[in-house]
């Protein structure tokens, strides 16, 4: 019998986190669905940045300050 883990429960992500924006807390556009693993994955490192503070911390952090892998995203 299929049985799902509860760690692959769906959980609400606010993409604009409600802790710096709580005007958007139940704006459908700024809700996401994703499993509570990932979430819990997600804001323990990336805390309640905005998605712009991420890629910064990304760049600069695990990419060397090399911003051609978001150039090149962005050109995709
Ligand atoms: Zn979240």
């Amino acid at each position: 019998m299929a049985h799902k883990h509860p760690y692959l429960k769906k959980t609400k992500h606010h993409v604009l986190p409600q802790s710096r924006f709580p005007d958007l807390a139940d704006k459908e556009s700024n809700i996401v669905m994703v499993s509570e693993r990932e979430h819990d994955s997600y804001h323990r490192l990336f805390e309640n940045k905005l998605p712009i503070e991420i890629l910064d911390y990304l760049v600069n952090t695990f990419w060397g300050g090399n911003k051609n892998f978001v150039e090149n995203y962005l050109d995709e």
